[in-house]
């Protein structure tokens, strides 16, 4: 393999390292970031995740106010938690777990959360601002794309960066971010999806390749140039009868092929993913600074 691993954990612990100083002098000023955390129903991978958050805000400091609802609540109790929450000093930011089960209108939900909360970064409010380059919450899982490219040397402005994947939540706003004129932004971007003709055409050109398709090797050695940099968002469950679980993790880069032609990559699990969670948290500290600005004046 001739490709540096970009590694994910290690930028991510770094990232909660400074979280965590950040929260202490905020502590100081007798200020406590808080993270109110709704998860309808028994859906595990959900379930994981939302554990690996609040162990995460216990690591860092951050106050985290769990509520585990069964799958069968209703649409108005969920409305009157996020209603309680938005109100809540305590609360810096709202995290709705999606997704909720089928009877939930999910869209109506999210637009409740006060956007001063959106930690997440899904409210169209803050969508908007991201779109015209106003400081707003980012989206986490492309904010940890961008956080994993800068602080692994890599030089954005300029490049020609192709993502594959043009979902509301990766590709769109990856897309939107990495075209501001602003720092970390002045690339020039390609989306494509699967009505794109000849894929590898696009991915040939790229300087930087995301891959965000979420399916095992949509990216092969043969669609990459010589020295490309590769993040790979995607996570897949393959059949694996040699592991206990019966399946093993991959993303949607033929790795070992792709990391003999890349100059850097990142592994799944191990390179996005534990950047999401960091990002999440980064937002809420960000919100309780913000409120501590506002309520100091
Ligand atoms: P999604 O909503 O399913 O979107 C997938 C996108 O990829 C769509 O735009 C689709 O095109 C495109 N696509 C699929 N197959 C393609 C192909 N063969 N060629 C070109 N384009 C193709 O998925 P998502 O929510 O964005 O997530 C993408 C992956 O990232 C998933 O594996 C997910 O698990 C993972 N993910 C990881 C994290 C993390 O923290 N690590 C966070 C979020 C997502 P169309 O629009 O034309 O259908």
């Amino acid at each position: 393999m001739t490709a540096q691993i970009i590694d994910g954990k290690q930028i991510a612990s770094d990232m909660r390292a400074e979280l965590k100083a950040d929260v202490a002098k905020l502590k100081e000023r007798d200020v406590v970031p808080g993270l109110g955390v709704i998860l309808v129903g028994d859906d595990p991978a959900s379930k994981s995740y939302v554990t690996a958050k609040e162990r995460t805000c216990e690591e860092i400091g951050i106050y985290s106010d769990d509520n585990r609802l069964p799958a069968e609540t209703s649409q108005e109790d969920l409305m009157a938690l996020v209603e309680k929450m938005n109100k809540d000093p305590k609360i810096n930011g709202i995290l709705v777990q999606l997704p909720l089960p089928k009877h939930l209108n999910e869209a109506e939900l999210l637009l409740a959360i006060d956007p001063a909360k959106d930690v997440d970064g899904f409210h169209p409010e803050n969508i908007g601002k991201m779109m015209v380059g106003e400081k707003t919450f980012l989206p986490c899982t492309p904010h940890g794309v961008i956080q994993l490219l800068a602080r692994s040397g890599v030089t954005i402005e300029g490049a020609d960066i192709v993502i594959v994947g043009r979902s509301n939540i990766v590709g769109k706003p990856l897309a939107n971010m990495l075209i501001q004129k602003q720092q970390n932004g002045n690339a020039t971007v390609t989306v494509c999806h699967t009505r794109t003709k000849d894929l590898a055409s696009h991915t040939r050109r790229a300087d930087i390749l995301i891959a965000a398709a979420g399916r095992p090797n949509t990216i092969t050695a043969d669609m990459v140039k010589e020295g490309v940099v590769v993040i790979d968002v995607g996570v897949n469950r393959v059949d694996d009868t040699t592991k206990k679980r019966g399946y093993r993790l991959v993303g949607d880069v033929d790795f070992e092929a792709v990391a003999e032609k890349a100059s850097l990559i990142t592994p799944v699990p191990g390179g996005v993913g534990p950047m999401t969670i960091t990002m999440l948290l980064y937002n809420t500290v960000e919100s309780a600074k913000r409120k501590q600005r506002t309520d100091d004046r």
